[in-house]
């Protein structure tokens, strides 16, 4: 036998003629079918080491801890919070389960549909779940979303702005966050289904469900530097968490239907002299999605479903100060970095709510208010002496003239 065909696998003991392929390291060969092992063992290991790392996180948060951290951000909206917390735990809960558990019990998504009025917190809610997981996060708009084939973007789009936030690292995108937003302006038109072609309604609702569920998509990666050779990228949408937002105008009489509908039956589940018709949301089901135009697939796929609260002015006083990150705190910081200390009265507070609520701006409206009071006073203060800057209602009144104010509601 030549000295080649002796050589052998330093692992297996193969000899040469046995194996496809014999690589040669300093001291010792190793054959092709040991490679092949080796790395199934290094693929295993990582893949382990990745779910104890979100084991480990996941034991820091649990739905009370989930929750108090959106109270420091999110003021209100109780209920949402809460389903939320449970939602996100149950979520990745379902991300830790191992592939080999034997009781063939799967925990199925619980991507999560949010109505209520436009500036109630949809978006902040969704953004401050990735904040905290600190996962990739992004924002679609179901209005630009048509079917494949028109004009508009594809339904993979919203995975093209994952990739993008996740800066194209794949495995991070597939565990990251969505926030479809608009998710009522896709509804079909009517509880019938339409004969006419739908091409933003229906149409897109059956290309979302394919996201929404869990599937193999592949992925225009638009720009993306670190693939610049790739054309598609493939993304399981698996594991990635859906959160739908939509205002649902209308909504309420749909519910407000179907609550007298049940008063009248036996089977009255809410009596009519309890229902609170000024916020009807809070009896919303799945079924008056359905009435107002989502496809039964979607709302199955969209098993969390929570209502926002309308902002009263007591929410929206807590909003200008409380949060962590609050417009006023924000404006603190920012005259601090001059050295001037901010100060806004009580009353000047209670006149900025006051004003939103008169002129329907909502939450939005209170840092374009508090925009229009403050930019003269940081324009100047920075190369004034004045190291006190206090507003007053009255400062707050002079600044905030009807011009301004109409202003503002014709941009809201
Ligand atoms: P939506 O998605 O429902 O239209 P957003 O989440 O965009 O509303 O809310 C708009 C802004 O209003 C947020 O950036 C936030 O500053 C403020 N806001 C709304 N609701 C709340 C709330 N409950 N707590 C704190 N801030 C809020």
């Amino acid at each position: 036998m030549s000295k080649e065909e002796n050589l052998q696998c330093s692992f297996c003991g193969r000899k040469k003629p046995e194996t496809d392929l014999l690589i040669a390291g300093l001291d010792a060969h190793i054959c092709d079918k040991c490679i092949e092992q080796a790395h199934g063992i290094v693929e295993e290991e990582i893949a382990e080491a990745k779910t104890s790392d979100l084991s480990k996180d996941l034991t820091l948060k649990k739905p009370r801890e989930i929750k108090a951290f959106l109270d420091e951000y999110i003021i209100g909206q109780d209920q949402t919070k809460r389903a939320m917390s449970v939602a996100v735990y149950n979520h990745y809960k379902r991300l830790l389960q191992t592939r080999d558990d034997e009781d063939e019990v799967e925990i199925e998504k619980s991507n999560i549909v949010l109505v209520g009025e436009t500036g109630t917190g949809k978006t902040l809610v969704a953004r401050t779940i990735a904040r905290m997981l600190n996962v990739p996060f992004s924002i679609v708009d179901a209005t630009v979303l048509t079917q494949a084939g028109y004009v508009g973007e594809d339904v993979e789009s919203i995975l093209s702005r994952l990739l993008q936030a996740a800066d194209y690292d794949v495995e991070k995108a597939e565990r990251g966050i969505v926030f479809i937003d608009e998710i009522d302006k896709i509804a079909r038109k009517g509880d019938n289904p339409s004969i006419t072609r739908d091409v933003s309604g229906e149409g897109v609702q059956q290309a979302l469900l394919k996201l929404l569920e869990g599937s193999v998509v592949n992925v225009a990666p638009k720009g993306g530097r670190k693939h610049p050779e790739q054309k598609f990228i493939e993304v399981n949408t698996k594991d990635i968490l859906f959160i739908a937002g939509g205002a649902f105008s209308g909504i309420d009489r749909i519910i407000s239907k179907r609550l007298n509908m049940q008063a009248v039956g036996y089977s009255a589940s809410v009596e009519e002299d309890k229902i609170d018709h000024d916020n009807l949301l809070q009896y919303i089901t799945p079924l008056d999605l359905k009435s107002f135009g989502l496809i039964p697939e979607i709302i199955g796929r969209l098993p969390v479903l929570s209502y926002m609260n309308p902002l009263d002015e007591k929410t929206l006083r807590a909003i200008l100060t409380e949060p962590k990150n609050s417009i006023i705190k924000q404006y603190t910081k920012l005259f601090a970095m001059d050295e001037v200390t901010f100060e806004m009265t009580e009353e000047a507070l209670q006149f900025i709510v006051s004003k939103a609520v008169e002129y329907k701006l909502g939450a939005r409206g209170l840092r374009s208010l508090c925009e229009a009071i403050l930019t003269d006073a940081m324009f100047d203060m920075p190369s004034s002496d004045e190291k006190e800057f206090k507003v007053t209602k009255e400062y707050a009144e002079s600044k905030l003239t009807k011009s301004a104010l109409k202003k503002l509601r014709a941009a809201s």
